[in-house]
């Protein structure tokens, strides 16, 4: 089975993407920031929504799920241990627990560090990490802490590096000025910054990403490389070190 998947530009930066497995019809939306352009991209195909499954609390990532839930009768798959502070779940999932969009079968991960119970989904070749894993760049630690981004990060980079990254928001082009401060001299990175000032340009998105682009261009991902942990004056630190610092220099970026 395949999935098809529709970005959806909601709010000022973020993004909704609706999965549809094209052999049963059953059709998901992986977060919704708000209801009117999911609505919209469903109504314009004639699709209707099964499920909504949730990332995380922060509301410009559950703003939309109410109004969809209650126009679609859609079910709300969520972090059980996120519960308490996410919209009422009719699915309450953990690390490991299986998700069904029709025949398609997705993962739980917990990607705790931007909250504590932030999960993406992982389907086979698509994962949906919100704002844990993004395109050159992670979610800032708002409740968690870099060492256990770092083991988020750390999760998701033992997928397949084929594997597509479906990121939250996008910021794309603020996170390659950035990286590029840490490897100036990466030459992936600067061929991808172009790439994504031409994107940006016509108001195209940068997502997906792949995780092997990921791994030669993020300097997150890449904090457990001697060269960049020598870039940011840290040699032979410890990854978790060397990616807090990266992530510090981003916060006052
Ligand atoms: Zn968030
Ligand atoms: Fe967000």
């Amino acid at each position: 089975m395949t999935l098809e998947i529709v970005t959806v530009p909601c709010l000022s930066d973020n993004y909704a993407y609706i999965a549809r497995d094209s052999e049963t019809g059953a059709t998901a939306v992986v977060d919704a920031p708000e209801a009117d352009p999911i609505a919209s991209a469903l109504d314009s195909r004639g699709w209707k929504l099964d499920k909504i499954l949730i990332t995380h609390h922060h509301f410009d990532h559950v703003g939309g799920v109410e109004s969809l839930r209650r126009h679609h009768g859609a079910k709300v798959v969520g972090a059980a241990a996120d519960a308490a502070r996410l919209p009422p779940l009719d699915e309450a999932v953990s690390e490991g627990d299986s998700v069904a969009v029709g025949g398609a079968h997705g993962t739980v991960i917990d990607v705790s560090g931007h909250t504590v119970g932030h999960i993406a989904y992982v389907f086979p070749g698509a994962a949906f990490t919100a704002d844990s894993l993004m395109s050159l760049g992670c979610g800032r630690i708002f409740e968690g802490t870099a060492e256990m981004m770092w083991g988020s990060l750390s999760k998701l980079a033992s997928l397949p590096p084929e594997t597509r990254i479906y990121s939250g928001h996008e910021y794309a082009a603020s996170n390659a000025r950035f990286a590029l401060t840490i490897e100036p001299e990466n030459e992936e990175l600067k061929r991808r910054e172009a790439e994504i000032s031409g994107l940006r340009a016509k108001n195209l998105p940068t997502v997906p990403t792949t995780l092997s682009l990921e791994f030669e261009t993020n300097p997150f991902l890449r904090a457990s490389l001697e060269s960049v942990k020598s870039a940011i004056g840290m040699p032979g630190a410890a990854d978790a070190a060397a990616f807090a610092e990266i992530r510090r220099r981003k916060d006052s970026f």
